[in-house]
């Protein structure tokens, strides 16, 4: 067996771009620069406008990847307080949308110096979509419910053959994004990465540089492409050891990847 391992590098945060948490684990994500201002998915509005005040920032923009309520639950209130435009998916209802998203679509702002790329990843929610693009030179994903560190959305309104093409359009980009998902679900997702790869060291690696983080009060994100592919069982279903892993749980043969994801999915909601 190999005893060399390429063990991913943690990009770590990119400066402008913070977490403020909402609920008890959300992350709204806010970028600024320069004085102004967008938020990513603002579940809530008065920690959003708690974090403007105390930076002195202005929001011009809010982004949003799907409809639930943990997700868009403050945006009436941001528009009303700050006159912020909205952008979102073009197949979901939401309190407030002045520009309808679906992919191929972009997000331009010169100001804070960010193009973003619109996909669509349906499988969470039916319209769910991701942002990607670059924030100054540095290559972002914001991905909702969709992708998580070490884990995924669950599937409320698709199958897991969407899940599955939507999770393989994030894979490819660039290994150096960094992603940022909606929730703080990582040590979670990990226990259970664990048990489908009890022998990855990159996933090993990465668990306990993410203990120490959580243990500080830190953010485990932002995530990169690059740990995911290496760590994610969701993105692995086509590694052979993954799959021996979910037919054993499945104690039954899965004849495809979208059936190894499909019981990769369902072992984790089971999991505990
Ligand atoms: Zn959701």
């Amino acid at each position: 067996m190999n005893k060399t391992h390429h063990l991913p590098d943690f990009l770590g945060p990119c400066p402008g771009i913070s977490p403020i948490p909402a609920f008890s684990d959300n992350y709204i994500w806010l970028i600024s620069k320069d004085g102004q201002a967008l938020v990513v998915d603002p579940g809530q509005a008065a920690p959003v406008l708690q974090a403007l005040k105390e930076q002195e920032l202005t929001l011009t923009s809010i982004l949003l990847t799907h409809h639930h309520a943990d997700h868009v639950g403050g945006v009436a209130e941001l528009v009303e307080q700050t006159g912020a435009k909205v952008w979102g998916p073009a197949g979901e209802v939401l309190p407030v949308c002045d520009t309808p998203l679906s992919e191929g679509d972009t997000f331009e702002d010169a100001q804070l110096q960010l193009k973003l790329s619109v996909f669509d990843i349906p499988g969470h929610t039916a319209g769910h979509i991701a942002f990607y693009g670059t924030f100054g030179s540095t290559p972002i994903l914001f991905c909702g419910d969709t992708l998580f560190a070490a884990g995924c959305g669950r599937l409320f309104e698709g199958t897991p053959a969407q899940m599955d093409e939507s999770l393989a359009k994030l894979a490819n980009l660039p290994a150096n994004s960094r992603v940022y998902c909606g929730h703080e679900y990582t040590l979670s997702n990990m226990r259970w990465a664990c048990t489908v790869e009890p022998n990855n060291p990159a996933l090993q690696h990465w668990q306990a540089h993410a203990s120490e983080q959580r243990s500080l009060g830190q953010p485990s994100l932002p995530s990169s492409i690059e740990l995911e592919l290496a760590c994610n069982p969701f993105l692995r279903a086509r590694q052979p050891l993954v799959a021996q892993a979910a037919a054993n749980w499945a104690q039954r043969e899965l004849t495809s990847p979208v059936e190894v994801f499909a019981a990769l999915r369902e072992w984790k909601n089971n999991f505990r």
